[in-house]
């Protein structure tokens, strides 16, 4: 199972950072907050991992099913 990704709005602290480097996946709401971008394709775990592990904040969550991957 790929993992999926959720952004934990009380911890997001509006960096830009993933909506910079993956614009595909990523974007702000109206409130400067990342979300997904709706019907995106999610890459590859690994690359995920990368993402998830670039966040300064630790707001991209990774699970694979119910289980949260600590991204390190
Ligand atoms: S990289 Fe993290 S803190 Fe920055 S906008 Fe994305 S989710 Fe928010």
């Amino acid at each position: 199972m790929s993992y999926r990704v959720e952004i934990d709005r009380d911890v997001c602290i509006s960096s830009g950072r993933c909506v910079a480097d993956r614009p595909d996946l990523f974007r702000f709401d109206d409130e400067e907050l990342a979300e997904p971008v709706p019907g995106a394709t999610l890459p590859a775990d690994a690359a995920l991992l990368d993402l998830a592990r670039t966040c300064p904040s630790g707001a991209l969550r990774l699970f694979d099913g119910e289980v949260e991957i600590d991204a390190g």
